[in-house]
């Protein structure tokens, strides 16, 4: 078989599968714009925000992936003069340590092993120590499959007076993140994760200190720039149109689901997919304690390589998952459940990866994992 992205069962770490509704939504003509209709498209959009992020706040929508949001958010806030922590367990700590480099100048940065939560009392004994304007984390590292524990450094942040500058991008609608009892000045939200809408935009969401706080960036993700426009239901430079039509149904379709809803669906399904992993005799990668809700991170299994396990699930089976990033390459494969993704994906995964297995001489328990799968279907 060979793939078909019209029939897959796709499961990567993100961009995840679009709703037909809001793939149609994209299917429009031309539009101005500057014009009435984009104009009332914004004020939806403007609307159905707080849904997203479970609080409202000065929120807006990038024309770029999520990285422009990080780069909008660093190059604002992170102080030219002051000192920045950052906390990295992971690609995606890394990726932060090196766009913070850009414009900041005092940047520690505090590392952990991958796969292990972020190092909290480092952190704490370092805020404790130190004047920190600003700290930057990745919520949900999605190279390793792990959430990263920032409900529990939140106090510290705020204690040490620093902003809380936070990529949610595979976390936003599918892990909890309650931005107003942490106390987040900033978090970033990737439209092609939790909300299964499509890449190439980037939400973030700022505090009203924040807001205040904000210096000059970038040019053209000036975030001062961005909010000035909005106020008018209207964007400083040309957006991506057919992007904010899908984002637009996409947050539509979230509502109806509400937030809570997706929260707790993505939940039962990530637990589905850690109990047959282990039916199974897989592994996960990271600290089960912090596996993540949206995406799962499993090991090889011992002597047999990607293209055994990753291949054949896209060879045989048309199913899509995801492999290692940086120096996980080759030796994890992640499965993403998130967004719309749902029990019929899970079945039809693990059902493949038990017959890829067993070909290979494993001996699964048949049945097995299927069994945990269906066993906590609602
Ligand atoms: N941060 C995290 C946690 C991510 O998962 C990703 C993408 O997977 C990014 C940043 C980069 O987002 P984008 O590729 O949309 O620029």
């Amino acid at each position: 078989m060979t793939f078909d992205p019209e029939t897959a069962t796709f499961l990567i770490a993100g961009p995840v599968r679009i709703h037909p509704r809001v793939l149609r939504a994209m299917s429009m003509p031309s539009l101005n714009h500057r014009g009435d209709y984009f104009h009332g498209v914004m004020a939806e959009i403007r609307e159905l925000l707080p849904v997203l992020f479970g609080t409202k706040g000065h929120q807006v929508v990038l024309t770029g992936s999520g990285t422009s949001g990080l780069e909008a958010v660093y190059s604002g806030l992170v102080p030219k003069e002051g000192r920045t922590l950052v906390l990295s367990n992971g690609n995606f700590g890394q990726r932060t340590d090196a766009i913070v480099r850009r414009y900041a100048s005092q940047v520690t940065t505090i590392s952990a092993p991958w796969g292990q939560n972020i190092p909290l009392e480092a952190a704490r004994t370092e805020l404790e120590k130190g004047d920190f304007a600003a700290v930057c984390v990745v919520h949900n590292e999605t190279s390793v499959g792990l959430a990263n524990d920032i409900a529990s450094l939140a106090p510290a942040v705020r204690k040490s007076g620093a902003l809380f500058l936070v990529d949610g991008i595979s976390a936003v609608a599918g892990i909890p993140c309650d931005i107003d009892a942490w106390g987040i000045d900033a978090l970033v939200a990737g439209p092609q994760k939790g909300l299964a809408a499509p890449a190439g935009l980037a939400i973030v969401h700022l505090s009203e200190r924040a807001v205040r706080e904000l210096h000059p960036g970038t040019y053209y993700l000036d975030l001062k720039a961005h909010l000035t426009s909005l106020e008018k239901n209207d964007t400083p430079w040309t957006p991506a149109v057919p992007l904010f039509l899908a984002l637009r149904e996409a947050l539509v379709l979230l509502r109806e689901e509400t937030l809570e809803g997706r929260l707790a669906r993505t939940h039962r399904l990530a637990e589905a997919t850690r109990a047959a992993t282990s039916a199974l005799g897989l592994e996960l990668f990271p600290d089960p304690r912090y596996a993540s809700d949206t995406v799962t991170a499993i090991r090889n299994p011992s002597g047999m390589e990607d293209a055994q396990v990753r291949k054949a699930l896209e060879r045989q089976y048309n199913v899509l998952v995801q492999g290692g990033q940086g120096e996980l390459t080759g030796k994890i494969f992640r499965i993403g459940h998130m967004g719309i993704a749902d029990w019929p994906d899970l079945l039809v995964v693990f059902a493949a990866l038990e017959r890829i297995l067993g070909k290979a001489g494993r001996r699964p328990r048949p049945g097995a994992a299927l069994q945990e799968i269906v066993q906590r279907m609602p």
